[in-house]
């Protein structure tokens, strides 16, 4: 099966050389040709699976240049008990009756991203070698906390590649900062850059364009690469998180094969929503994919209208994952409900990127209708229902998760939907404690540090906070290099031709 841009469809590349790329010459996204099909009868062998055994059968249909045995290595590692430390890596968890959270976040830095950044260091390595690359892959990543540190759990010591990522100074957490700079591995690198979140992503994208340096560094045996979640290799290992959900719910007898379930996702890019909604065009029988934003609601208003209009006002929530304007992902799901017409889709992301809107047409809203769900909540109505779902239930959601619990709420009042439905549930209380303990209720008598509102949220809830944040108070620092954005290039060429 081929990818080809969402740009042009002409323009067709293997699965291997798509994650090689990332982001397609012409400014597209890599998408497959085809959706592949799932049976009911396969969907039921899958359940009998476990975790990293479904996920790879799942992944061999997309990536049809892995073997099925190839990928199983790879999910072996990526989603081993060292690395997800729950009884199952995608725990499905009853809230209420038929209302389930896939808890997506007992990887090794408390968020779903783990999912797809521990998978996509060995799918880029193996496509290297697939595409008779021989050169070491340097991923450079600009981060303002947490997909810095996945992405360093997930490349770190996997061979052929080296990483390194920048942060703006003072621009994260304590913790954040922390969960970096001790990171472990001999390929890793992690600087401070004098500057904020912008100067540090500029830096970045200016060393990836500079044709001059990447020259030098190619005779040095070096190709950069990136990690962001266009990449078609961080986009299909979330397709198999739904379909164990729904495995999950088989096997206990919730649902017979064949029943429809709802998916509801917090969202920012589009990227979790749309694994769900190739999940469904693959055969899984999902009914409605409900999207859920906190205030910067550009995406409700989309779908609700049918016309994307960035030029607005950007709120910093206390969901800051889903603060976002330009949901990057849209751009496969408009390409389909385009009839696969690259050049329709391009004059709509055309416009997007020249007046900061665009309006599609009432075939397409209807098709899009058909299939989604939207609503958005704010920072209040989220820390409400953060301590009612508390209060209820004794469950204690994250900020991400809660604005999904709440628009979920929302849909139930206006729907009365009978069928069960699974709500993603993105990250871990702990890592927004300064945010989910003022939620229940607890008042600090004094400014608390992160470690502080660890403890008082453990002690608040009665749970245990992840070893992975608790342990991170007495690590040893490894990186406390602090540079210019200048001297941000430098760095790298430092870095790599000294390092060993
Ligand atoms: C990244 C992130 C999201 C949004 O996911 P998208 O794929 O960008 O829609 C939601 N919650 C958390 C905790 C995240 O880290």
């Amino acid at each position: 099966m081929y990818y080809h841009s969402t740009r042009d469809n002409n323009r067709k590349v293997t699965s291997a050389q798509a994650i090689v790329s990332g982001l397609a010459p012409d400014g597209g996204l890599y998408v497959p040709e085809y959706l592949p099909s799932f049976s009911l009868d396969e969907i039921t062998e899958l359940s009998k699976l476990d975790y990293p055994t479904l996920a790879a059968n799942v992944l061999a249909k997309y990536l049809d240049d892995y073997t099925v045995e190839e990928l199983l290595g790879f999910t072996s590692k990526a989603y081993s008990k060292a690395k997800f430390t729950a009884d199952v890596p995608a725990p499905l968890v009853e809230l209420k009756d038929g209302t389930y959270l896939l808890e997506l976040f007992h990887g090794p830095t408390c968020a779903f991203k783990d999912f797809a950044l521990q998978m996509l260091p060995f799918l880029l390595s193996s496509a290297l070698k697939k595409t008779g690359e021989t050169r070491e892959a340097v991923i450079l990543v600009a981060t303002s906390g947490d997909t810095g540190k996945a992405a360093l759990e997930g490349f770190s010591d996997v061979p052929g590649t080296r990483i390194c990522v920048f942060y703006p100074d003072g621009g994260t957490s304590r913790i954040q900062r922390l969960q970096m700079v001790t990171q472990a591995g001999s390929n890793v690198m992690v600087y401070a850059v004098k500057g904020n979140f912008d100067d540090t992503q500029t830096g970045v994208k200016k060393i990836f364009t500079d044709k001059e340096f990447a020259a030098s560094l190619a005779d040095k045996g070096f190709l950069f690469s990136s990690a962001n979640s266009i990449n078609l290799g961080r986009l299909v290992p979330q397709i198999a998180y739904y379909f164990s959900a729904y495995c999950s719910l088989l096997k206990t007898g919730r649902i017979q094969a064949g029943d429809p379930i709802d998916i509801v996702v917090p969202t920012g890019n589009f990227g979790n929503i749309l694994a769900a909604y190739y999940a469904k065009h693959s055969g899984l029988p999902l009914g409605r994919l409900i999207c859920a934003s906190n205030k910067n609601s550009v995406l409700t208003d989309f779908i609700t209208t049918g016309h994307y209009d960035r030029r607005r006002e950007f709120y910093l929530t206390a969901s800051p994952s889903m603060d976002i304007l330009i949901s990057s992902n849209l751009e496969r799901l408009l390409y389909l409900l385009c009839g696969s017409d690259d050049k329709k889709l391009s004059t709509f992301m055309n416009s997007l990127s020249q007046n900061g809107e665009y309006t599609i047409d009432s075939n397409m809203l209807t098709a899009l209708q058909s299939e989604f769900s939207a609503g958005y909540v704010d920072d209040e109505h989220t820390f409400e229902t953060i301590r009612n779902t508390f209060e209820q239930t004794g469950y204690l959601l994250d900020t991400h998760t809660a604005v999904a619990v709440a628009v979920y709420e929302e849909y139930l009042a206006k729907s009365a939907s009978a069928q069960p439905a699974v709500i993603a549930s993105t990250a871990s209380p702990f890592k927004f404690a300064g945010s989910v303990l003022p939620a229940i209720g607890a008042k600090e008598d004094r400014e608390y540090d992160d470690f502080e509102m660890l403890n008082a949220l453990e002690t608040t809830s009665h749970l245990t906070a992840p070893a992975a944040l608790a342990g991170l108070k007495t690590k040893t620092e490894r990186f406390t290099d602090v540079i210019l954005p200048d001297e941000m290039k430098a760095s790298v060429e430092k870095w790599l031709t000294s390092a060993k």
